[in-house]
């Protein structure tokens, strides 16, 4: 059985797993990350890595997901916001490093690409995974091959408007964002939207930092009123842009994931509905909206495919 390396390099933490080349993470390393600078954050990803690899014995190579816009011919960072990066050498550092192949993208491609190798994707040609949690981060799979965009930036889901009018305003600086209204954090915003017409809703007890979004699916699971006031509008929102992701690439399956998916049914068979009613002619029917199966570790399982694929581009590396 072959192994490679698969590390999920974010803001706070960089994690680095041994796969095996039917997607389990055999073991991991996880170190936290305090100083954001380039060359503290190259020598956090290599201690994982050197670990890692002691355990592998013989990888086949390193695949590493992080966040940004990144170009997977080179494996250099061109921007990252969350890191304050601009060209930064994150491939070329860790090859001078490693005598091993080393490839990088972004880190919601990384999900994608292991929940359509080894997850909810298997078995299908054309998918999407979008990942609710804070933002919606995702990608999509055409014809077996990651979407990666003329300059590597394909597969930015969320920040296309679906409320660009009457919609909350997004990170990027948009109005109405599919990220802003049906992240986590959407759904948050929609039971602050609707609060005014439930005056002595439960859900508004506590302090307004503290509303998360488990507290509202719960509730609305559980029948509040406002929180299934705030959930229906959070559920229109996601149908809009589900129908949207099924006009432009008619995937056979679209995956969600992160926090709110855990709802399951409950959001399955409120969205499937809605998202059926915004798909008209050719692709009406044709694609199956599931739950992502491998959680956190979609990251870590795609970035070590990226290294059993030998990449994800048929430019030479
Ligand atoms: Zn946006």
């Amino acid at each position: 059985m072959q192994t490679a390396i698969g590390v999920d390099l974010g803001a706070s933490h960089v994690a680095a797993a041994v796969v095996t080349d039917d997607g389990a993470i055999r073991v991991q390393h996880e170190e936290d990350l305090e100083d954001l600078r380039f060359e503290a954050v190259i020598a956090a990803v290599e201690a994982v890595v050197e670990l890692a690899l002691k355990d592998a014995g013989n990888a086949m190579g390193i695949g590493i997901g992080s966040p940004g816009n990144i170009d997977a011919a080179s494996g250099a960072v061109l921007y990252s916001p969350n890191f304050g990066w601009e060209n930064a050498p994150l491939g070329d550092s860790l090859r001078k490093k490693f005598a091993l192949p080393v490839f990088v993208a972004n880190d919601a491609r990384c999900a994608t690409l292991g929940e359509f190798t080894f997850g909810s994707g298997t078995g299908c040609k054309d998918f999407a995974l979008l990942t609710l949690g804070t933002g919606i981060g995702g990608g999509i799979v055409g014809a077996g091959n990651l979407l990666l965009g003329h300059r590597w930036g394909a597969g930015e889901i969320g920040h296309h408007q679906i409320r660009p009018t009457d919609g909350f305003i997004c990170g990027c600086g948009k109005i109405g964002c599919f990220e802003a209204q049906a992240s986590g954090t959407g759904l948050i915003r929609h039971a602050f939207a609707v609060a005014p017409s439930f005056p002595r809703s439960a859900l508004l007890d506590a302090a307004r930092d503290k509303l998360s979004s488990k507290k509202i699916r719960k509730a609305a699971q559980a029948g509040d009123a406002h929180a299934l006031a705030a959930w229906n509008n959070f559920i229109g929102d996601l149908a809009i842009g589900l129908a949207n992701v099924i006009a432009f690439v008619n995937p056979e399956t679209i995956a969600i994931g992160g926090g709110v998916s855990t709802a399951g049914d409950f959001m399955l068979d409120a969205v499937r509905p809605r998202a059926d009613a915004l798909t008209t002619m050719v692709p009406k029917g044709t694609t199956q909206i599931v739950i992502a199966t491998l959680g956190n570790d979609a990251g870590q399982v795609g970035a070590a495919t990226m290294a059993f694929r030998g990449g994800l581009t048929a430019v030479a590396v």
